[in-house]
């Protein structure tokens, strides 16, 4: 396989030095990343992976000699000077929506200055203010140096691995002994994990309840999943209460439970074909 070349620069916390990070990812990673929602989210549960939780988090950079870098510290004057101008572009958008500088300045605002997906319909002054605040004080803090992208997330030590591009901190087996062992719980569990995505998406599509444009609804779906999975994987003495009592149907003690019915289903079908081999 012909390796790319290609390179981006990120900036090491703890040997304060820019560093080149190869962008020569294996094929599994490359067909993570390419896809639009999933790319973000760990591969066992609605967290986002270390890497997309350090895309959130840009650093900005002195650069020294020798290739040597250290971070510009966040001042006061930087938060007061982004908040003023956050504050100017606010009431110009306020202006803007009451039609002052004609019928399509407020939508250009939006699309110049906002993550329209991320407001999810608000389209009010005070989303509007929340979305330009973070922007400005980066470009502020940007003023002062180099923004990049670090390459570890905070509490990392040098000798630690790599960000995952495929697991959240609690799941990335090269993290913690607690994160392998959570890997290796889920990791059996993960086509019963993707069931449950795919069911509950397709009820809330039906419904008309989860938006598939939504990043925020990627991320409860995925959560919902996550959490039905835990209980297929707990001990089951809950549902054997409920079965004793013999009346209840499985929808009855989904809804006892707060999990769906084909949790509860598949965890009746792993207990029979347990008992199975018992006997
Ligand atoms: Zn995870």
């Amino acid at each position: 396989m012909k390796k790319s070349l290609k390179k981006q620069t990120a900036f090491d916390p703890y040997l304060e030095r820019i560093v080149l990070q190869p962008e020569d990812l294996p094929d599994r990673i490359h067909t993570k990343l390419s896809d639009h929602y999933a790319w973000c989210f760990c591969e066992f549960c609605g967290n986002p992976t270390e890497y997309s939780a350090i895309l959130e988090a840009p650093k900005v950079i002195k650069r020294l000699k020798r290739g040597n870098a250290k971070i510009v510290p966040l001042t006061e004057t930087m938060y007061t000077a982004a908040q003023e101008r956050a504050h100017v572009l606010t009431s110009r958008y306020e202006q803007a929506c009451e039609g002052k500088f004609g019928p399509y300045e407020a939508a250009r605002m939006l699309m110049r200055y906002c993550n329209i997906i991320e407001m999810q319909g608000d389209r009010s002054a005070d989303s509007f203010r929340e979305q330009v605040e973070r922007k400005l004080l980066l470009a502020e803090w940007a003023k002062h140096g180099k923004a990049v992208w670090a390459t570890k997330l905070p509490g990392q030590t040098d000798k630690d691995k790599k960000p995952s591009k495929l697991y959240c901190e609690n799941h990335n087996p090269q993290r913690s002994d607690n994160a392998r062992r959570a890997y290796q719980r889920d990791r059996r569990f993960i086509s019963e994990y993707h069931d449950f995505i795919e069911k509950i998406w397709s009820h809330g599509i039906n419904s008309g309840s989860l938006p598939t444009w939504d990043i925020e609804a990627h991320a409860y779906v995925r959560k919902e999943a996550y959490r039905q999975v835990q209980f297929l994987k707990s001990p089951t003495i809950m549902i054997d209460d409920f079965l004793k009592k013999g009346s209840m149907t499985q929808a009855e003690i989904a809804r006892k439970l707060g999990v769906s019915r084909q949790a509860v289903s598949a965890t009746i079908k792993r207990r029979a074909k347990k008992s199975d081999k018992c006997h």
